[in-house]
């Protein structure tokens, strides 16, 4: 049996990378995702954070077609025009 008795220690030793959204405040979840804004933004984000996104645009876009890039002011009706998202796998090394 081993319990994790240094779970503290082994998060830090993992390198395990951290959402990067603002809505934490305090405590940040897992990165789980690596989300780049067609090179305007790029940011690490927790699987809760990528769900409020998907979840965000679906509605922006169902009442306004097109969605500005506040950035570049590029238009894109489409998730995967404006976001190229990849999933970050936790290396299993072991
Ligand atoms: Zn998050
Ligand atoms: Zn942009």
């Amino acid at each position: 049996m081993t319990a994790p008795a240094i779970a503290p220690l082994a998060e830090a030793l993992e390198h395990q990378p951290r959402c990067t959204a603002k809505f934490h405040t305090g405590h940040r979840p897992p990165a789980a995702f690596w989300v780049d804004q067609h090179g305007c933004i790029e940011q690490l984000v927790c699987l809760g954070c990528y769900t409020w996104l998907v979840d965000r645009w679906d509605e922006w876009i169902s009442t306004v077609d097109q969605l500005n890039c506040p950035r570049c002011q590029t238009k894109f009706d489409a998730f995967t025009d404006a976001f190229h998202v990849v999933p970050l796998c936790p290396t299993s090394s072991q």
